[in-house]
């Protein structure tokens, strides 16, 4: 099976209101819409999303908190799925590793 993975593109690590938002990260959305539009096969988000007092706030903002704006999919991705109904799934993760 082939699948598309695309990580973290949440509002507050894509948009300039965001809590730990990386400059100029909103530069790849084209480039991930356009790579979700033509998979496929099954696209999986894989978002951060936190709660209040996890650990990783001793290394970092607080960020992606489950339920706020933060942590939902970003919006020009968001438009993207609304054509792709149905053909994708979203992850929650409340720790990273590599
Ligand atoms: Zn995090």
């Amino acid at each position: 099976m082939k699948a598309l993975i695309v990580v973290d593109m949440i509002n507050d690590f894509i948009d300039g209101q965001g809590s730990l938002y990386v400059e100029n990260a909103g530069r790849i959305v084209p480039f991930v819409n356009t790579h979700i539009w033509l998979n496929d096969g099954l696209t999986m988000f894989a978002n951060d999303n936190h709660l209040k007092d996890d650990k990783e706030f001793d290394n970092f903002p607080v960020h992606a908190i489950k339920g706020t704006w933060g942590a939902q999919l970003y919006g020009g991705i968001v438009m993207q799925l609304k054509l792709l109904i149905g053909h994708f799934l979203v992850c929650y993760f409340r720790f990273y590793s590599a």
